[in-house]
């Protein structure tokens, strides 16, 4: 696992000079490459699916390592997690919303929430489009939320290699992000993230306003999903 070690301080070294937070997406990894990934420094780790991020937390609860759910979640599940997780990038619809405000308020516990836009064409159905966003702010005042911290946007761009396409993704989410911003935000300083950017496209993602990437082949090595 030394090459986790490596990974890590080749990215620490390229996020030096910037305020780009890394998030150590660990989905499919074993707690021993969470631990190895924790030592080397890092302290965010990203999981998808519910269940693997309630398991993990529970082999290691006293970490002090800081949850973020980036994949889609099921309002059911919201009651799993909503003890120690500490955002939620994946926000897609106001019934979510309102379930993670409850289960806030049950745990008395501010929860981080991101709202996630659909910025892809076809390759995800999940998340929001910038006008959806902009509807269910308008709509849903966020003070309705007292127990959700919304903190930005979240954006899974294309599986694609054309440098033109991804940034063109990028732009559109960092502009959903300005105008969130303006219309809503504008004098609170919670609403500043924009988590776009993974392994293959972090760097375009940075060049394109990122302050927040998601990277996990790049730290870990490519995942198994037989195991
Ligand atoms: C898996 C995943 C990532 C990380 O992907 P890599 O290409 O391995 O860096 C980032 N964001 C989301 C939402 C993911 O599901």
């Amino acid at each position: 696992m030394a090459a986790i070690k490596e990974n890590i301080s080749r990215l620490l070294q390229q996020l030096a000079h910037t305020n780009v937070k890394l998030i150590a997406v660990s989905k499919t990894q074993p707690v021993e490459a969470i631990r190895e990934a924790f030592e080397a420094g890092l302290v965010k780790f990203g999981e998808n699916k519910v269940q693997e991020l309630v398991e993990k937390h529970e082999a290691w609860p006293e970490s002090g390592i800081e949850w973020h759910l980036i994949g889609h979640l099921q309002r059911n599940k919201v009651k799993y997690i909503a003890p120690f997780v500490n955002t939620i990038q994946s926000i897609d619809s106001l019934k979510l919303l309102e379930e993670i405000n409850k289960h806030g308020e049950k745990w008395n516990r501010l929860i981080n929430g991101m709202l996630q836009i659909r910025i892809a064409d076809e390759e995800t159905k999940f998340g929001l489009s910038p006008q959806e966003a902009h509807d269910l702010l308008l709509e849903h005042p966020f003070r309705n939320f007292p127990y959700v911290r919304l903190t930005g946007v979240m954006g899974i761009a294309t599986n694609t290699e054309n440098e033109e396409k991804l940034r063109q993704e990028f732009r559109l989410l960092k502009n959903t992000f300005d105008k969130l911003k303006q219309d809503f935000f504008f004098a609170d300083d919670d609403f500043f993230e924009i988590s776009m950017g993974m392994s293959s496209d972090y760097l375009l993602a940075i060049e394109e306003g990122s302050t927040m990437i998601r990277v996990g082949s790049g730290i870990f090595g490519a995942r198994n999903y037989t195991k």
